[in-house]
């Protein structure tokens, strides 16, 4: 499956120097869509985590398909003022931007295994923060599973220690 022909890329969104790897182009592809949550599904099977924590936006259609594919729970990270129950937020630097992330504090309990899903490891920085909300939350990253990788920008640099999986590499910052 080529999935890096599936992936459209948008110079200069949202900004300028931006490629933006636009994944809506891969949705369009049922058979596209299904053979990335079915292999993520093989690399968990033998040893399914707890739960998978999708990253807002783009993190919840691949996290929310595998945690239904799998019959795990789903726990969204989402931007700052989302939630409507007791949080605990993380802020980061983006690729083009500063942000911050909050999750439940009663959506991982200690001790838990939990895969981060993600649209695209760009520096890692949006990642980086989810994982440290789920290990002040007692979690255990078991692994971070994202469909691009854009390797330039030295994302597993910042998420050193977090075993990671990337369907598809851009070499483009
Ligand atoms: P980072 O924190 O730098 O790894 O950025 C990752 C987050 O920003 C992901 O949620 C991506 O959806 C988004 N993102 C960053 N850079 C790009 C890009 N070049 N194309 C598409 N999405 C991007």
């Amino acid at each position: 499956m080529d999935l890096a022909a599936l992936i459209r890329n948008v110079p200069d969104f949202p900004k300028q120097g931006i490629q933006f790897k636009d994944i809506t182009t891969l949705l369009l592809e049922p058979a596209a869509f299904r053979y990335v949550i079915e292999k993520w599904q093989k690399i968990l099977e033998d040893n399914p985590p707890d739960c998978i924590v999708g990253v807002e936006a783009r993190g919840f259609i691949f996290g929310a398909a595998l945690a239904h594919a799998m019959g795990l729970p789903f726990v969204p990270a989402r931007k700052k003022g989302k939630l409507p129950a007791a949080t605990i937020g993380e802020e980061f630097s983006l690729e083009y931007g500063v942000d911050s992330v909050e999750i439940h504090v009663d959506a991982i309990k200690s001790g838990q295994r939990v895969v981060i899903v993600d649209d695209l490891l760009a520096t890692g920085g949006t990642v980086a923060a989810v994982a440290r909300l789920v290990q002040r939350l007692g979690g255990e990253v078991a692994l971070a599973l994202f469909v691009v990788e854009l390797p330039p920008l030295k994302g597993r640099e910042k998420l050193a220690g977090i075993p990671i999986h990337c369907e598809v590499e851009f070499m483009v910052e």
